[in-house]
């Protein structure tokens, strides 16, 4: 069975799946993110403890031979030398590889772990952007050259003072939060995006900046009510730029996974893609494939990218071709 990236994600506990996976992998729960256990497959590892996963997002790395990724997709497809559509299939149930067989559903409860309670907390001390003390969101945005959107200010798009980052270790540090509310399309929220900002409204100092809470993600942040034409966007920066652009109704998908799976109302029936013009293809890609999935769901669907060659440069989005 082949399921989108973001399914896999959403059904498979990365705890389980390396339990399965590592040599002597030993779940544990002391409240760290990053779980050391197991032998590097990467490397003729004798004893655990430079290897580690992260049982949120499933990324695993290295600390002897450096191996490293980002997901549990990414594990599979070096573990068993696959690609990625490779990895999604294997993991989507059918077994290519010889190794413990292991199916998607049997882990669906414990990957689906409710988060209602940390949303409804971070929530209940969320400010609007225009909030006096939302200073810091006014100056990011202003840095990120979108200041004219304060007087056009989008829905599901908070201010928190301090929300807590978890680094490595699970050493805690606190930084002023973009909060944006993502939501399926029925518009029930499902969980929260965040953007770690400093005070003086710069990009937090940290490796990542842009996180979904824990758990399940699904849908968009609705930046904009849908209506009968909708444009959608990978991030929440472009998205504001092509509103800034085009005053569409527009929604971003957060992540190339979610984009794919997007979804809309039954009554928008025309549907703009404004793609990333990636380095690495994966914006083209997830564009297309977003497109191909909405027609098949009836909807008139365009993709829209930015013009320029993003092999002589870094990646283009519509962010960058606002602020030229
Ligand atoms: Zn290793």
């Amino acid at each position: 069975m082949f399921l989108a990236a973001s399914k896999i994600k959403d059904n498979i506990s990365p705890l389980d799946y390396y339990s399965m996976h590592i040599e002597k992998f030993k779940p544990r729960n002391n409240g760290d993110k990053w779980i050391m256990s197991g032998l590097c497959p990467f490397h003729a590892d004798k004893s655990p403890g430079s290897f580690g996963i992260n049982r949120d997002t499933g990324a695993f790395k290295c600390f002897s031979c450096r191996a490293k990724g980002g997901d549990l997709i990414s594990f599979h497809s070096k573990k068993y030398g696959l690609d990625f559509k490779g990895a999604l299939k294997d993991l989507g149930g059918i077994c290519t590889v010889d190794r413990k067989p292991f199916s998607v559903t049997e882990t669906r409860s414990t990957a689906k772990r409710d988060n209602s309670g940390q949303i409804k907390n971070i929530l209940k001390s969320c400010l609007s952007i225009d909030h006096s003390k939302s200073e810091p969101a006014r100056l990011y945005l202003k840095n990120r050259g979108l200041d004219k959107i304060l007087r056009d200010l989008p829905d599901d798009f908070l201010f928190h003072p301090h929300l807590p980052f978890y680094g490595e270790g699970g050493k805690k540090t606190y930084f002023p939060t973009l909060v944006a509310i993502m939501k399926d399309c029925a518009g029930a929220t499902v969980t929260l995006h965040r953007t770690y900002i400093t005070l003086d409204g710069k990009k937090a100092p940290i490796p990542t900046v842009r996180k979904l809470l824990p758990g399940r993600a699904a849908g968009a942040i609705h930046l904009y009510p849908a209506d009968e034409k909708i444009g959608i966007c990978e991030g929440i920066e472009t998205a504001l730029a092509v509103r800034l652009m085009t005053g569409l109704n527009v929604w971003a998908a957060t992540s190339t996974s979610l984009l794919v799976d997007i979804s809309v109302p039954t009554n928008t029936t025309k549907v703009i893609i404004y793609g990333d013009n990636d380095k690495s293809k994966a914006g083209q890609q997830a564009a297309i494939t977003a497109a191909e999935n909405l027609t098949a769901m009836g909807k008139a669907v365009k993709i829209v990218m930015p013009a320029g060659s993003p092999i002589l440069s870094k990646s283009i989005d519509w962010l960058d071709v606002y602020n030229q």
